[in-house]
């Protein structure tokens, strides 16, 4: 299709402007539930994929009013100052849930979303997860091979959306208040072991408390780490980091960049950061493969036939669940 032609064009080298509305335009696209605009959507990916990969992909996560906006906002400038280009995209399952979104209601990064160098995309509104999910990381190939050279992707700390950033970003940052009530329940839910580095934000408002935490969440990820116990001995392995920032005042924002570069260093030498993003594509494959297959599944005549008076079978105790998921696959293998 000519349209498509020109819009992979004006993505790929397209000038400040028209790139900035091609973007968009594939975006929703992307985003769009249309047989025939998934149908375009899938040709402009797959001929978008040899631009793309070629950006730091981060993923920031913290519950609501930790700080993510002001400091992706003061990342982000600094980034620019630095002459990278910037862009933004956010995973909020509050919005399709309660139709309100957590990240997106309030105007946000301000100063950010006015450079020609940023591009901020709040997160797709329906869906369940697995569909936000999905449109965000395609999103962010799409802005990888419009040139932009970071992309941050932003979540709030409910559900799963944590562990679905991790599975999109080479790095994943865990924002944090100084105060230990707040770390702890990260700890119960294992969020923190999934973090390559953690922030303690707001360290302007309490030094001490901010010390502390720093200092506690160093020790739990001793133990909780993601890469098991004897690490700290194999000097190849990053070991998750934990920061003190103000975003407010933007400090902390140059080391915080420069942490970020060791890992991108060390990653990249011993092959880690290649090897992350290989596993995340395949698992992220075999994701939407059993989805789609859970979808058809349902959707089988012969399956939905069967479906209410075999669930009732089940539910009152005339059939065992196994056996009843064997004739249902059963019935969806024949045909
Ligand atoms: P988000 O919900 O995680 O995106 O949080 P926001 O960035 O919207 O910040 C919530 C509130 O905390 C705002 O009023 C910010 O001005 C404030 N804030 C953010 N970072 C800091 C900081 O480092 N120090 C202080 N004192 N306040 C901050």
């Amino acid at each position: 299709v000519a349209a498509d032609a020109l819009l992979l064009e004006q993505v790929t080298a397209g000038t400040a402007a028209p790139r900035r509305r091609a973007i968009a335009k594939t975006i929703t696209l992307l985003e769009s539930t249309r047989a025939d605009h998934r149908l375009r959507a899938d040709a402009l990916l797959n001929a978008l994929l040899p631009h793309s990969g070629r950006s730091l992909r981060l993923g920031i996560s913290g519950v609501p009013g930790v700080g993510k906006s002001t400091f992706i906002e003061a990342l982000g400038l600094h980034l620019i100052a630095q002459g990278h280009r910037v862009a933004v995209l956010a995973i909020d399952p509050s919005s399709s849930v309660s139709g309100g979104s957590i990240l997106g209601d309030k105007t946000r990064m301000e100063q950010l979303s006015v450079q020609e160098a940023a591009y901020i995309r709040p997160s797709p509104s329906s869906g369940n997860l697995g569909g936000v999910a999905e449109r965000t990381r395609e999103a962010m190939l799409v802005c990888e091979a419009a040139g932009y050279d970071v992309v941050i992707v932003e979540t709030v700390g409910v559900g799963q959306s944590e562990t679905a950033v991790h599975g999109m970003t080479d790095m994943f940052c865990l924002l944090q208040l100084p105060n230990a009530g707040d770390e702890l329940q990260a700890i119960k839910k294992g969020v923190m072991e999934l973090a390559d580095l953690v922030v303690i934000n707001k360290a302007d408002l309490d030094e001490h408390a901010a010390i502390r935490a720093r200092a506690q969440i160093t020790s739990s990820l001793r133990i909780y780490g993601q890469h098991g116990h004897a690490d700290h001995l194999d000097e190849t392995r990053w070991q998750p980091t934990v920061l003190q920032m103000s975003a407010l005042k933007s400090t902390g924002i140059t080391e915080f960049w420069q942490t970020v570069q060791r890992y991108r260093d060390l990653q990249t030498a011993s092959g880690r950061l290649a090897a992350r993003r290989h596993a995340q594509d395949e698992a992220w494959m075999w994701e939407r493969i059993e989805s789609g297959l859970r979808e058809r599944f349902r959707q089988h005549p012969a399956v939905r036939q069967a479906l209410t008076d075999t669930t009732d079978a089940v539910r009152q105790g005339r059939a065992a669940a196994s056996v009843a998921a064997r004739r249902l696959l059963d019935l969806f293998k024949l045909t």
